[in-house]
């Protein structure tokens, strides 16, 4: 498969070259995975798959700025959402992939999910802004060939907090406890969704990102806008 990163930046304010956009994927020219940015349609993907209606993912959702997507691309999001999005929520085959919607905890208001894609052998799981993904799950991406996951935070934990009421954890999970996650099951793990330790001080960010790799020993990646390889 190929894959193009089009958006790397999380919901921040600040820009830099390498991370202008907000988050999507683009694989084989067909498939995109989150709409962080109302151009990406203009790719003519066939299909796009929204991980949660957060504004950084489906461009329309933005406050003050709510609109129906106009494309001739099908887009599929976990849930209800504006006119033209189509509610993804089990198996399905689109073309010659093979989507599994992996329920993940990230937020207090919208309903969130992972994709596991899968074609010819080959599999990537894109998991959105993430906290935790239930165990039950785990089995179903028991050995990936890429992980594409959640940069906000450089951290330990990240930042994570709880709901008072229902105990309900949100937030975003820190990069050492997602490589903890991942590194059993992927021989590959691209971070994207960047937030200010990596905007506001790329040189030492990037040193510190990459001595985890050294740490845990796996393949990490760094997401830039405009980043291409094959799998
Ligand atoms: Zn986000
Ligand atoms: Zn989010």
């Amino acid at each position: 498969m190929k894959i193009q990163v089009l958006g790397t930046k999380g919901e921040i304010l600040k820009n830099s070259k390498d991370h202008a956009k907000h988050s999507g994927l683009f694989i084989d020219d067909t498939l995109l995975l989150d709409l962080g940015e109302k151009s990406y349609l203009k790719y003519n993907p066939k299909w796009v798959l929204i991980t949660h209606l957060h504004p950084d993912h489906a461009y329309f959702v933005r406050k003050g700025h709510e609109e129906d997507p106009v494309s001739e691309s099908i887009i599929y999001a976990p849930e209800k959402s504006r006119k033209g999005v189509r509610i993804f929520n089990k198996k399905k085959k689109l073309g010659p992939y093979t989507i599994t919607p992996i329920p993940t905890h990230h937020s207090k208001h919208v309903k969130s999910q992972a994709y596991l894609i899968e074609k010819g052998g080959k599999s990537i799981l894109y998991t959105g802004d993430l906290v935790w993904i239930d165990q039950k799950y785990h089995a179903l991406f028991e050995h990936v060939d890429l992980v594409v996951t959640d940069g906000s935070f450089l951290r330990e934990k990240g930042m994570i907090r709880k709901d008072k009421e229902t105990g309900k954890l949100y937030g975003h999970n820190g990069i050492p406890n997602l490589i903890r996650l991942f590194r059993n099951h992927a021989s590959k793990i691209l971070f994207i969704h960047f937030g200010s330790w990596l905007l506001n001080r790329p040189k030492t960010g990037e040193q510190k990102f990459l001595a985890l790799a050294k740490k845990y020993k796996v393949h990490l990646l760094v997401g830039k806008d405009g980043l291409s390889f094959e799998i």
